[in-house]
């Protein structure tokens, strides 16, 4: 079990700024490790990726709470829907699949697989297009392939086994690519929308730091204060004092 904190908002801030130019899945790594300073980097790099996200579940619920509001078009009629939902929505419950010593027999081929880590998603995010990251994902997660007994390229399977391995990583990690499933008022199509909480939570922190950094800059300009002074004070209190100034 990994530990977590929460560090106050002089870390996130600093958390926030050296994430600065990273993509989402790389940031959560970085935000993970803030949150759970105890826990070996090497560990939490390796998390299956259904794992992470279960810790960024757990993080955004102690930093935002567990209300979600967001948008989405309708796919069938483009309508714009508001989505309001709550952050059990996003847990899987937990399991018993094993996450190593995944394999697959289909059609001739033998694979051994390993499940995403957290390191392949930051490594992946860094690709120009799918194409390229699902190639970078294959070659990390394709332990040995082999087609009636002869070695056989993870890039060179057939989009059939590709599709069955998928399957086989989700059903060992399905918290990995939460779903939720939506129905649109409009048309009335159902559809299951895929909900990134890297994402999420990392574009939140980011509206959240540059927000905290208005209310430093008014404190400390109307005040004479610090930054650590006015980041020291409890979110009520700060809110008091932006409201007598007027900010
Ligand atoms: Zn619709």
């Amino acid at each position: 079990m990994t530990q977590m904190i929460t560090p106050g908002a002089a870390q996130w801030l600093f958390a926030w700024e050296s994430c600065a130019g990273l993509a989402p899945a790389h940031a959560a790594l970085r935000l993970l490790r803030t949150a759970c300073p105890d826990a070996d980097p090497a560990r939490l790099a390796a998390l299956p990726a259904g794992r992470r996200d279960a810790l960024l579940i757990d993080l955004r619920e102690a930093l935002f709470g567990r209300a979600f509001a967001c948008t989405t078009d309708c796919p069938a009629c483009a309508q714009r829907l508001e989505l309001e939902f709550g952050i059990d929505a996003l847990r899987v419950p937990a399991h018993d699949a094993p996450l190593t010593d995944l394999r697959l027999e289909h059609a001739g081929y033998e694979l051994r697989l390993r499940l995403p880590t957290a390191l392949d998603l930051a490594r992946i995010a860094h690709h120009d297009g799918v194409a390229s990251a699902r190639r970078a994902l294959l070659e990390a997660c394709v332990g040995e392939a082999r087609f009636h007994g002869a070695p056989r390229s993870p890039l060179d399977l057939p989009e059939e086994v590709v599709t069955r391995l998928a399957d086989v990583m989700a059903a060992a990690d399905p918290q990995a690519g939460s779903a939720i499933a939506l129905r649109c008022p409009g048309c009335g199509h159902a559809w299951e929308a895929g909900f990134d909480i890297a994402a999420y939570l990392w574009r939140e922190l980011d509206d959240w730091a540059r927000r905290v950094l208005l209310e430093v800059h008014a404190l400390a300009s109307h005040y004479g204060w610090t930054e650590p002074d006015v980041l020291a004070l409890p979110p009520a209190r700060r809110r008091a004092y932006l409201e007598m100034v007027g900010a």
